[in-house]
């Protein structure tokens, strides 16, 4: 008794593709015949799951599932998987490719073909420092990779492997038909073989003779110094595995940079917010300030003025695939004291009694404009 496959999979019917998609892979991960030290019941679920899901994924499939059932899909002699789908394929085949496929000489389906393997994308997050000098990240991705049980040839047995008797092996049906409008020569995949022109008579039980399966793997990713956040890593086939000798997919590794608690980042120049206390600033002050490589002593002269920049040369981020690196600026916050008590107003009144316009006297129209560039520019 087959169950029904949007049942299986666990989603409503108009669900859409990338819904399915995650169900299956929900699944895949919970039933996968590794991770339950290959518990029979898990198995079958798995399998279940994965015809659901190939079958729910393709459109054509799907329409012929939602008119038909499982009956659309039963299996061929001897198969348990994949292999030898019968059904109406061909009654539809027949009727549209009469009018339109040999008319007007397009449509014509050719046998199955190498098919390459998919693209994945996965994100890794750096801190600050890591994305600033590069680092080693191990990722987590989970892709259709070669069997392991059968190596990919989709059977433990390759003596059950048979050429398809319908279509002697060549993957392409052709039949002849006299109808009102003339003979019909009509091609199209073979339906008894899915167009592989063989026949897997005991198919793989891990992988149901696809010679795929989805497996997780961990990768270790060379992210490299400089990269910013949202930019990508390309790894030139680690995607998922082809069809019928097709080439892999690609690896994309997606950077996310977290914010980090004392620096922000502008390009490759990274920001830096000092506070100096009105005297410091009045009175110039020699502070440790931390850079991306630790801490370093800067001079502030006395005088120096609130939205004031200095800038320490090749201590920001290095320039990604080229020499040199990006400067810190930092800029200078004065902070006035509050809460004062007599003694010390008293000080400051009297400070101010001796103090005369000359030592306030500079431009301050920059302060702004500057603050505003740097912090939110
Ligand atoms: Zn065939
Ligand atoms: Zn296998």
């Amino acid at each position: 008794m087959t169950r029904d496959y949007y049942e299986v999979l666990g989603v409503p019917r108009d669900a859409d593709t990338q819904t399915i998609k995650k169900a299956y892979r929900r699944l895949a991960r919970e039933l996968h015949p590794d991770v339950n030290n290959h518990d029979p019941d898990c198995e079958e679920k798995f399998k279940e799951a994965t015809r659901a899901y190939e079958v729910l994924c393709d459109a054509e499939k799907r329409r012929l599932y939602d008119t038909y059932g499982p009956d659309a899909f039963r299996r061929g002699a001897g198969g348990s998987g994949f292999g030898g789908f019968n059904g109406p394929f061909g009654d539809f085949d027949d009727i549209f490719q009469s009018f339109f496929g040999s008319w007007f000489g397009g449509g014509a389906q050719k046998r199955a073909e190498p098919a390459r393997g998919q693209d994945l994308l996965v994100e890794v997050v750096l801190d600050l420092e890591e994305a600033a000098f590069g680092v080693t990240k191990d990722v987590e991705i989970e892709a259709l990779d070669t069997c392991p049980e059968c190596g990919g040839a989709g059977t433990a047995d390759p003596s059950s492997v048979t050429t398809c008797s319908v279509c002697g092996g060549s993957g392409v049906s052709q039949t002849v038909r006299q109808s009102l409008l003339g003979r019909l020569v009509q091609t199209g995949p073979c339906t008894a073989c899915r167009g592989e022109g063989r026949i897997i008579g005991e198919p793989c039980a891990a992988c149901g003779g696809a010679g795929r399966s989805l497996r997780a793997r961990t990768l270790s990713v060379d992210i490299p110094a400089g990269i910013a956040d949202g930019q990508r890593v390309r790894l030139t086939g680690r995607g998922g595995v082809g069809e019928r000798g097709g080439q892999p997919g690609d690896l994309y590794v997606q950077v996310r940079v977290a914010p980090h608690p004392l620096f922000q980042r502008d390009g490759d120049d990274i920001l830096y917010r000092q506070d100096l206390t009105m005297i410091q600033a009045a009175l110039g002050v020699d502070l440790n300030v931390p850079t991306l490589d630790g801490e370093e002593e800067v001079h502030f002269a006395a005088g120096t003025q609130p939205g004031d920049v200095i800038t320490l040369r090749s201590r920001g981020v290095p320039r990604l695939r080229q020499t040199g690196r990006g400067a810190q600026r930092i800029l200078i916050n004065v902070v006035v004291p509050r809460n004062l008590d007599e003694r010390q107003r008293d000080f400051l009144q009297a400070f101010d009694e001796c103090c005369g316009e000359e030592h306030y006297n500079h431009k301050t129209e920059g302060f702004f404009h500057k603050f505003k560039q740097l912090f939110t520019g």
